[in-house]
Parts: C-alpha cells; structure tokens; sequence
C-alpha cells in the first residue's frame, strides 16, 4: 500500500525530494499544488518536472480516503464517512458556525479509552490513523467545499472525532503543524482545539510543543468518585495527576483551556457537582472556561441527557462562584451528529448485513 502524500510534513517532504537529488523549492511547489490549488493528481502539477512527478507517483497516493457517505442537516451540518485503504471507516464532521467554517477529525479507528457514555468507546481501536490521513479529512471537506464553487474555506479545526489524539500523539503533532504550515493550508493554532480525556503525561508534553493551538479537557466529573465511575481512564490519571499536569500547562502556556462537561441526568448534573466544579476549577478561573455540553443519548448505553432546568441551574451555580462557562449549542442533530453514532450504525449495518449473507449461504 502506498503512503498518503498528506503524511508529510513540509521539512519531511523537502528532505525526502532532496534527498533523491531534487531541488529545495520542489517541496513549495508541490505544496502549492497540493494546498492552494488543491488537485487530485500529481500529474496536473504542471511547474513541477515529468521525473519529479513519476517519483512521487511511484511512492504515493494524493486520495487514500473515499467518500462512503455524505449527510446534510437542515442547519448545513454535513457529516461523512470515509472508507480508508484498509477497509475500516471513519467519520468526519463540517459544522457551520457564525465565525466560521469547523471541521472535527477523527484520529483513531475506534478508541480504547472506552468511556461509558460514548459511542467511540464502544468500538475498540483496531488502529491509529496515520498524520495523513487526518489531514486528507480536512482536504476531502475542502474539496467539496470547493466543489460548491462558493468560496468557502475551513477556518476551524476541531480534534474531538473518535479517538484520543493523545493516545496518538506523534500523528497528532504532525498533522497539527501541516495544517497550520503557512505553507500549506495555513489554519491558525487559535483556531485549532485539540481534545483530551486527560492523559496527563502527554498534556506535560503537549505544553512543550511550539505550538499556540488550544487544548480542551474532557472532565465530565469533579471528584474522583464519580470521574472514575464514567470514565475508567480516570483510574490511571486520576485527579490529583491530572491537575498538576493542567496547572504546568496553564503556566508554560499562558493559553486558555476548556473543560467540557457533558450533562448526564442525575449523574453529575446536581448543584453539589457544580459547587465542587467551581472549587476544584477556583484557582486557575481567570484562564479557563467550562462547556456545558447537552448530551446526545447513544442507544446503547443507558444515560439520558439533562433536564433543561439542570443545565442552566449548573449554569447558574458556576456563574456564582465566578467560573466562566458556556452551554454548548449544538449541531446537526437531526443526523447523529455525536461523535461515533453515524459510524456506530454503519459498523452494526454492515455486521448485520455481513450475518444476513453468511446465513443466507448456509
Ligand atoms: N477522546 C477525546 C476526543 C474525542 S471525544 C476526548 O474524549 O476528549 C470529544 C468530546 O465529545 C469529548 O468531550 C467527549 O466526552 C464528548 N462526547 C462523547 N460522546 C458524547 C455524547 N454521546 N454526547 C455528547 N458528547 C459526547
Ligand atoms: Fe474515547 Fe473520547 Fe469517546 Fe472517551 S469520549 S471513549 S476518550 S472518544
């Protein structure tokens, strides 16, 4: 199987055409092509020379994704699912917002971290996705973007797809540099959120990286109890790791943090939670905010989102004890917009249909 030609970042490409006897600027131009002007061949390079050209033929692909489905909401929510070389699918998200245009990308096929109320968890990871091919999600979006003929770019990237991009972290890094390199697609890190479920080794060294794009923490529960009764990675990271890791990137970084909070009913939607929230939260306030998430209620798990009365007397609570916080809109939920429930159904449709045709053939 020939590598994605997204794997590579700028550096990576330039030394590897250099290495084969190339010249420096060869790198800037097939970028160009690649992230400006957005082709789909390596023969429609035409500044770039036929032996280039056959060379980087010989040794990759420009589209190892295909495009499996496409759902459209009514609020201009589009949803993917992409089959990659290997078989397996993954989904990508396009949300419209008023500042601009957001994509979430998937960075694992499946996760491990197997939170209980999520429908990623439910799958386990078969792999990682390699740095290409969470970046061809966002070209793929683009180059339907394009198709549209209206001009649109994507402004924004969310990492909060299935996996936990710190459970692969190097992929993770490069394809947030090809996506910020000013010679490619050029997204600002302020407008680049990577999300967490709190591995705190890598939040130690996700602070040391040049890099200015913003982290979110899926925190979900104030106390180690009930963190680790929904989210068993809180067993290994629990509280009083993951804080200190969070305090160190607050002062390396001087950058703001969120802390999702997703809103199960009475699970942790209680003013106790809140008020526990709001002290645990109370010394680093000035730089983070937290996001109230409503939750989207996956089949197979038993939790239910909260009463709207719930959420804003969380709200409330928080406001009080000066936290800054936000009850988070949401998206496309006419078309199972929570991460993992389109690919979920894909999965179980494709092992019902793979049973149906094995009985048939008994
Ligand atoms: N693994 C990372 C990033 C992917 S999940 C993480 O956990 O942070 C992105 C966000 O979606 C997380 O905050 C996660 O808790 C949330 N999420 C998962 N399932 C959800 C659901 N059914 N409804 C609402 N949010 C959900
Ligand atoms: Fe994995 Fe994030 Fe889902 Fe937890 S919430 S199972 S870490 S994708």
């Amino acid at each position: 199987m020939k590598q994605s030609i997204y794997d590579l970042t700028f550096d990576q490409l330039t030394d590897w055409l250099m290495e084969r006897g190339h010249k420096k600027f060869r790198a800037s131009q097939v970028w160009d092509w690649l992230y400006n002007k957005r082709v789909k061949e390596f023969s429609e390079m035409h500044n770039v020379n036929k032996e280039c050209i056959q060379l980087l033929e010989e040794n990759f692909v420009i589209q190892t994704l295909k495009q499996e489905v496409k759902q459209e909401s009514a609020d201009g929510t589009i949803k993917f699912l992409f089959k990659l070389q290997d078989g397996n699918v993954i989904e990508t998200v396009l949300m419209r917002f008023h500042y601009g245009l957001s994509v979430c990308v998937t960075t694992q096929v499946g996760c491990n971290i197997g939170c209980s109320f999520c429908a990623s968890g439910l799958l386990k990871k078969s792999r990682d996705l390699t740095s290409g091919e969470i970046v061809e999600q966002i070209m793929n979006v683009q180059h339907a973007l394009d198709d549209k003929g209206q001009g649109d770019r994507v402004s924004h990237i969310v990492v909060m797809g299935i996996g936990e991009p710190f459970d692969n972290y190097d992929n993770t890094m490069d394809f947030l540099r090809i996506v910020n390199s000013q010679k490619g697609l050029a997204i600002g890190a302020r407008k680049i959120t990577v999300s967490t479920s709190g591995l705190a080794d890598q939040i130690y060294q996700f602070a040391d990286e040049d890099l200015q794009v913003n982290l979110a923490l899926s925190l979900h529960a104030p106390n180690d109890e009930l963190r680790t009764r929904i989210m068993k990675i809180n067993k290994a990271y629990p509280l009083d790791k993951l804080m200190p890791a969070i305090d160190y990137y607050l002062e390396k970084t001087n950058r703001r943090i969120t802390f999702e909070y997703i809103m199960l009913r009475d699970v942790n939607d209680h003013k106790e939670e809140a008020e526990q929230l709001a002290k645990l939260l109370k010394n680093k306030r000035h730089l983070s905010y937290v996001n109230l998430i409503p939750y989207n209620p996956v089949d197979d798990h038993s939790y239910q989102r909260s009463e709207k009365e719930a959420i804003l007397g969380f709200y409330d609570t928080l406001k009080k004890n000066g936290i800054n916080c936000v009850i988070r809109h949401e998206n496309g939920t006419d078309i199972d917009a929570a991460c993992g429930q389109l690919r979920s159904k894909q999965v179980k449709k494709d092992k019902k249909r793979k049973q149906q045709k094995e009985k048939a053939a008994n």
